[in-house]
């Protein structure tokens, strides 16, 4: 379809029909390729009783194919001067509906309320802006929003991250944080051409299950993402040395960083990057008191 938004010819012609000017500062790379579209679409499970959230429509490339299949999408796009260039675009399709709102910032359990209620299953779809990647992902995780799954693109190196399995060179407290809440897979890896303009980075589609069960039982989250963080605040670190510099000022003592590893079978001189999820949930609930 030569009318679709994802092509350079369109694309071209709605950046000068609006005089728009990309915000590098917004992550602003816009998709030109219509079987990258079909391909994050298809991974994404939509039928016609999905509603979908969609973070950063841009000039509605994804948005449109999202509302040809989904019964509705709700989409936040921060960048004002967007606005009247996607009421333009997708005034064809009235199942829409575009929040001109931070995603950082927005209220997003009450617009699922108000806009998705009727729909059987959430999906968020998106060609994220790569620069707050992991703070949108960990906020709409860690406040536990009814989203039954998550296909989104973003930097290649940050979706190794994701995706990590333990011991691995990417393996980290992101892997950890993301899969504790979901499955994890690799959709596709997608070049720099396929943007404009071109990002400097390879990109990467990721699917995100959320998990109906959590993997490990744990009495505090927060905790666990802690414990993780710490576990790698120096990589090449041992698991006590990094324990002993960031549960601060001495106030969980050398012995009593020991004992609790020692409590939870985990050898002292073992780096966090070998420490699966399950090791870091006996940590966690190990730990009777941490120190503030
Ligand atoms: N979906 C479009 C596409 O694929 O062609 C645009 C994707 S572009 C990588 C990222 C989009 O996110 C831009 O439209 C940008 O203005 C928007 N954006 C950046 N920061 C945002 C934020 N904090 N909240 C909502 N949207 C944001």
């Amino acid at each position: 379809n030569d009318k679709d938004i994802a092509t350079p010819k369109r694309t071209k012609a709605l950046l000068d029909q609006y005089g728009f000017k990309f915000k590098k500062s917004l992550g602003q790379n816009f998709l030109i390729d219509t079987n990258i579209i079909q391909n994050i679409i298809s991974a994404s499970d939509i039928d016609e009783n999905t509603g979908v959230i969609e973070v950063g429509p841009g000039m509605g490339s994804l948005t449109e194919q999202l509302a040809r299949t989904a019964k509705k999408v709700l989409a936040f796009e921060i960048d004002q001067r967007l606005i009247p260039v996607l009421e333009d675009t997708l005034s064809p399709y009235d199942n829409v509906t575009v929040v001109n709102e931070d995603i950082l910032k927005a209220h997003v359990e009450k617009e699922i309320k108000t806009h998705l209620q009727d729909c059987d299953k959430i999906m968020l779809v998106a060609n994220l802006p790569y620069y707050i990647t992991t703070p949108i992902l960990m906020n709409l995780l860690e406040n536990h929003l009814p989203i039954d799954g998550y296909v989104v693109m973003m930097q290649k190196e940050v979706g190794e991250r994701l995706n990590a399995q333990v011991g691995s060179k990417s393996y980290g407290s992101l892997s950890i944080a993301c899969q504790y809440y979901t499955e994890t897979e690799r959709v596709l890896v997608v070049p720099k051409t396929v943007f404009m303009p071109p990002p400097n980075v390879d990109s990467i589609v990721i699917k995100l299950t959320t998990r109906k069960e959590p993997i490990v039982e744990v009495d505090d989250e927060k905790l666990l993402f802690t414990l993780s963080k710490g576990a790698f605040a120096q990589r090449r670190k041992t698991i006590l040395n990094n324990y002993i510099s960031t549960i601060k000022e001495g106030k969980l003592h050398k012995d009593e960083i020991l004992e609790w590893l020692s409590a939870s079978n985990i050898d002292p001189k073992r780096r966090g990057e070998t420490l699966t999820i399950q090791e870091y949930a006996h940590l966690c609930n190990n730990l009777k008191k941490y120190p503030n």
